[in-house]
């Protein structure tokens, strides 16, 4: 990136050592008269549940005790595991899973509700980074479709249909299969573990905190995690050592 001027001068892949983290995590699905409705308005059906996806991770610490990025999300058009169906996945973020994606769950009608408000409530005309552009999307924030978004969480919750203001033909829509082809989820896969890789290295401090404790280093960059993990433990038994020395003499 060229200072001052945000231009981008070149983007390549890096050579990372991959990641796993077995957790835990709700989805949604969604039958084809999904796809049919949302491609009846001439709108991008996977770009509407990506938006989904972001938003309901973005308010989630307003319905749970947790915060962005103790969830992650993959949403796909069509997933192997759903028998080629369309789903939004949305994942602990720690390892073994604390509970944030079974409280989800549980109030998922709440926070589906509140998806919607952020949605439909926010002045933008075509999405913007207050209603369903993520900070950390490992997908730079595409495909998104704000009214799409809208559509399907309209029929999701029971509503009236929504009516999109203008049907605008997009220029690069997202084609959707809606056979029983198999399809090669490596994509979403990537997608899940650089967004895994951004989350555990933003997340030393968070993971003091949780139940679960990663025993063995599998590269560098969790082993530095592990020492700074260390590090903060370590200051905050000398914080409470010293909080106590002052309780102690007063
Ligand atoms: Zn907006």
């Amino acid at each position: 990136m060229l200072l001052g001027t945000d231009e981008v001068n070149g983007e390549y892949q890096l050579d990372m050592p991959p990641l796993t983290l077995e957790t835990v995590s709700f989805w949604l699905e969604f039958p084809v008269r999904f796809i049919d409705l949302v491609q009846n308005y001439n709108l991008d059906f996977a770009g509407g549940i990506h938006a989904i996806e972001h938003t309901l991770i973005a308010i989630f610490p307003l319905r749970l005790l947790a915060d962005r990025n103790d969830v992650g999300g993959v949403s796909t058009p069509n997933h192997i595991d759903l028998q080629e169906k369309a789903g939004i996945f949305i994942y602990d973020g720690h390892q073994g899973g604390v509970g944030y994606a079974e409280k989800g769950f549980e109030k998922i009608s709440d926070v589906l509700e509140v998806t919607l408000k952020a949605i439909k409530g926010c002045p933008c005309t075509d999405g913007c980074p207050s209603c369903i552009q993520s900070p950390k999307c490992g997908n730079h924030n595409k495909p998104l479709d704000k009214h799409a978004a809208i559509v399907i969480l309209h029929e999701l919750l029971g509503k009236s249909p929504y009516v999109p203001p203008k049907p605008t033909p997009k220029k690069n829509p997202t084609v959707v299969k809606k056979h029983d082809k198999p399809v090669d989820t490596g994509a979403a896969l990537k997608r899940v573990k650089r967004q895994l890789r951004k989350d555990t290295l933003k997340k030393p401090i968070v993971m003091v905190n949780t139940k679960v404790k990663p025993k063995k280093a599998a590269s560098l960059e969790e082993q530095k995690i592990l020492d700074r993990i260390k590090e903060i433990e370590e200051l905050q038994r000398q914080h409470e050592a010293k909080k106590k020395l002052k309780s102690d003499n007063s």
